[in-house]
């Protein structure tokens, strides 16, 4: 009994407390009560932690994209934590959530299984993995990602020609253009691009490390924590080819003073730095003067909208791949055309239409013609015809979606939790609704248009600085479109 008591961890809720401190200060406030706000300790046990939170979606989202860094920071408070199990809590109406579980939701690009647009969760490593040997362990790279899957087009020709020199680039040899900075809008393929130099340069031998800019500020900090910082930077400024990719979220003074050291030292010592973004360097607002005029001094290059012909060779790539995994797949020229010229905006909107025309495929058996392929999409082609959606789905969907109620939604409460989903909600209102700006304020408790203006915007910036927060935004539109 007694040795029962012993072993056992005790509760945790001062570790938990002081793990979010320093999330917080880690991620920022906006992307902390996103994410972290209304995740709640359950219980802590020998090797394993649980975390309840309140919708299916924050679980999988963390379990994603937060486990490694949750992992870590508990490791730290209890040196026995192998693993981090997420739960969700129940839910108001349990009915609505066992529906769900069960797998009986429409088939949405959430449920479809082929083919994972995402590189696969890292959440199954275990702690070990951020030990003293494994200071460089990279993030995680997705196969897929070669150059030889990359379609070349008017608006990527020239980042494509810079990767390709720089992933030839020999160790020894004086580099042409250092750093390579890549930047364009979410979804035309610049971290394709970067995974594909990091393959190729692997291949030859050479010494690659590919890190987001988020899992930089993670392992920094982390070698901090653990007393290994020096041994980080020296195997930082060890490797032949250092690639950062979404540089847009490069935070925190020591974080960037250690990066501009890096950057330094590699540069000077001719070694390649390739740096993806969504903005070009002057207008990285949170990064160092120093840092941005050291990315400004090598080779700027965009990346623009694909035009028609990229954008219905990179469809007929895809559907070339799909048909590797399922020779029977007929998608016939006509189909092809007409998804090139409807889906306009970007790389991923097109594979998530192939996704999706795929699935439609092989859910329903359904021969995949122009017919189906109107209907599957339609909501990807929204820019074109806005579906008349009401201010109540919306209310609806969000309130569900966020685990609050509509009432909270209109209420006056200012709770981070109920803040932002009713920001959400007014963006939306917005965004799918003819409605002006006062009479959404009036269907959302009586507000004044500059409240709704505000949400507007901050969900806008959101949306632009955070590509998941952006994914979840298209997600409810999804939704709303059912
Ligand atoms: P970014 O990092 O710029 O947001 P990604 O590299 O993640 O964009 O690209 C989004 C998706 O679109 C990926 O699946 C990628 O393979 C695909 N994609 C974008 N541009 C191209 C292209 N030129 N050829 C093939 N696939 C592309
Ligand atoms: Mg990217």
């Amino acid at each position: 009994m007694e040795a029962v008591a012993m072993a056992a961890v005790p509760p945790g809720r001062d570790e938990w407390d002081r793990i979010k401190v320093r999330l917080r200060a880690e991620l920022g406030e906006d992307v902390f009560s996103s994410w972290f706000a209304r995740v709640e300790l359950a219980s802590v046990e020998a090797d394993t932690v649980h975390l309840s939170v309140p919708t299916r979606f924050l679980k999988n989202w963390l379990q994603s994209r937060y486990r490694d860094r949750l992992l870590a920071l508990f490791g730290e408070s209890f040196g026995t934590v192998r693993q981090i199990e997420f739960s969700v809590r129940s839910a108001i109406r349990p009915g609505s959530v066992s529906r769900e579980s069960a797998g009986e939701a429409q088939p949405t690009a959430r449920t479809i299984p082929f083919p994972a647009t995402r590189p696969a969760a890292t959440g199954t490593r275990s702690i070990e993995d951020h030990r003293d040997d494994d200071v460089l362990a990279g993030s995680p790279l997705d196969h897929r990602y070669s150059f030889e899957s990359f379609v070349e087009g008017r608006s990527n020709g020239l980042a494509l020609a810079a990767a390709k020199r720089v992933a030839d680039g020999r160790p020894g040899e004086p580099v042409s253009f250092n750093p390579l900075y890549i930047h364009a809008s979410v979804g035309l393929g610049k971290t394709h691009l970067l995974q594909a130099v990091a393959h190729a340069a692997k291949a030859q031998g050479r010494r690659v490390l590919y890190l987001t800019a988020e899992h930089f500020m993670y392992r920094f900090v982390a070698a901090l924590m653990a007393q290994s910082a020096i041994a980080f930077k020296e195997a930082l400024r060890g490797i032949d080819l250092l690639l950062i990719d979404d540089m847009q979220f490069l935070q925190g003074r020591q974080v960037q003073q250690e990066f501009c050291h890096t950057l330094n030292a590699l540069i000077d010592g001719a070694r390649q730095v390739v740096v993806a973004a969504d903005r070009p360097p002057a207008d990285l607002e949170t990064v160092d003067e120093r840092v941005r005029s050291r990315l400004a001094g090598g080779l700027l290059v965009e990346v623009g909208a694909p035009d028609v012909d990229l954008r219905r060779r990179i469809v007929a790539h895809r559907v070339a791949q799909a048909k590797k995994a399922d020779p029977r797949l007929e998608v016939s020229a006509a189909v092809i055309d007409w998804v090139a010229e409807n889906v306009v905006t970007s790389g991923r909107d097109l594979d998530g239409a192939v996704n999706r025309l795929v699935a439609h495929n092989q859910l329903t058996g359904q021969q995949i013609g122009l017919e189906m392929a109107e209907l599957a999409l339609r909501d990807l082609l929204r820019t074109r015809e806005p579906k008349k959606v009401k201010i109540e789905d919306i209310q609806r969907v969000v309130s569900k979606h966020f685990n609050v109620t509509k009432a909270d939604l209109l209420s006056a409460r200012r709770t981070r939790t109920v803040v932002r989903p009713r920001q959400i909600a007014m963006y939306l209102a917005k965004a799918l609704t003819p409605r002006s700006l006062p009479e959404i304020g009036r269907r959302f408790g009586n507000r004044d248009h500059t409240t709704v203006l505000h949400a507007v915007r901050k969900i806008e910036e959101m949306a632009n600085a955070d590509r998941g927060f952006a994914d979840e935004i298209e997600m409810l539109k999804r939704m709303l479109d059912a």
